[in-house]
């Protein structure tokens, strides 16, 4: 005899700020939620080292044992915490239809509604000295961590709206940022090129790849090439920020949501409703703009509160039904 499939009324797949902020608001709304943390439990907060722009923090606070703290305030009010990540989907296409997943390719599961909050990863070089200083003044987000780097001189990779952004960024805090670009141009918007090639303290260095990040402990230099003359330079900074790219992490849910050409689910207007009925995204793999903390934390709140109005729109058309 088939074992029975457990039945979730919210299921909310992430375990990052907006996955754990989800939790606390549906549990709170007594939706039950159970959380699959994924591969990474705590998200990218848990790559981070200090935390100083999340309200509430006054002395700031380490990425981890923030997203433990979120963890157990969401556990307070009932939301079960899993390890595992959910390794297929198949969402309903019905107003009040059930959602398959299963967990860790092995068990069967079944959602009323399912909160998305997968989060999205930063594109690393791909670099052993890189890898190695990860936390040591190597980061993929410069306005986490720039706070850090007050007055020294800084590189920044890549060449998208990002980089310039970033950078132009920096140059308001470090003394010098050398912006590195593959190419012989960026891809970065035209006003943002503007505002790039109008700081002083702010030089492009184009063609440039990054051959090895110097340094023991922490960040002390760079070794660059010129990809077009093979010539070698070094240079001095104490910190490399890394600005490829992300990937939002929807893989299981390609085919069946609205995306965008890179992958990031499409909400629906002001709201975090996907083209499933029951189906929410928060966070980063809802936003490839502001992607902070707070700001995932904010959409998560907003996903549990879409959820619960669907649940119980739900539930009272079933009721006028019976
Ligand atoms: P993009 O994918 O737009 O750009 C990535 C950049 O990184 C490219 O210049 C690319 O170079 C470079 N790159 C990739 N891999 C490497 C590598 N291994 N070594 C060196 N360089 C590398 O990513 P962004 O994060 O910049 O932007 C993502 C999206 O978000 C875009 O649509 C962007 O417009 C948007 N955005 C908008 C903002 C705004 O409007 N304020 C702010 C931030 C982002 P190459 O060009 O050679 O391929």
């Amino acid at each position: 005899m088939s074992e029975k499939v457990e039945r979730i009324k919210c299921l909310i797949i992430g375990s990052g700020p907006a996955g754990y902020t989800a939790a606390i608001y549906a549990a709170r709304a007594d939706m039950k939620p159970v959380i699959y943390t994924g591969l990474e439990p705590g998200g990218q907060l848990t790559t981070t080292t200090e935390v100083d722009n999340f309200p509430g923090y006054p002395e700031g606070i380490d990425g981890p044992s923030m997203m433990v703290q979120l963890q157990q305030q969401a556990e307070r009010f009932g939301t079960e915490v899993r390890i595992g990540m959910i390794t297929s989907i198949e969402l309903s296409k019905e107003v009040g239809g059930i959602h398959k997943a299963v967990v860790d390719s092995v068990t069967p599961i079944e959602a009323e509604s399912v909160i998305i909050s997968t989060g999205a990863t930063a594109k690393y070089l791909g670099l052993p000295s890189e890898q190695r200083l990860r936390g040591g003044g190597v980061s993929a987000c410069a306005v986490c961590d720039g706070f850090f780097f007050k007055g020294q001189e800084v590189a920044i990779v890549g060449g998208g709206d990002t980089a310039a952004e970033e950078a132009t960024y920096l140059a308001n805090i470090c003394k010098k940022v050398t912006l590195l670009v593959r190419k012989g141009e960026m891809r970065a918007s035209k006003a943002m090129q503007h505002r790039v090639n109008n700081t002083s303290n702010l030089v492009v260095k184009y063609f440039t790849e990054i051959e090895e990040v110097l340094g023991e402990q922490v960040v002390e230099g760079l070794r660059l090439v010129n990809n077009q003359t093979g010539e070698k330079e070094q240079i001095e900074v104490t910190g490399l920020f890394i600005a490829i790219g992300h990937k939002p992490n929807t893989d299981i849910f390609k085919g069946q949501l609205d995306m965008d050409e890179t992958g990031y689910i499409i909400t629906q207007g002001k709201s975090t409703k996907t083209n499933k009925p029951g189906v929410f995204a928060s966070g980063d793999v809802q936003d490839k703009e502001y992607r902070q903390a707070i700001t995932a934390a904010g959409t998560g709140c907003m996903a549990a509160l879409d959820a619960e109005r669907y649940l119980a729109a739900v539930e009272s058309k079933e009721e006028v039904e019976a």
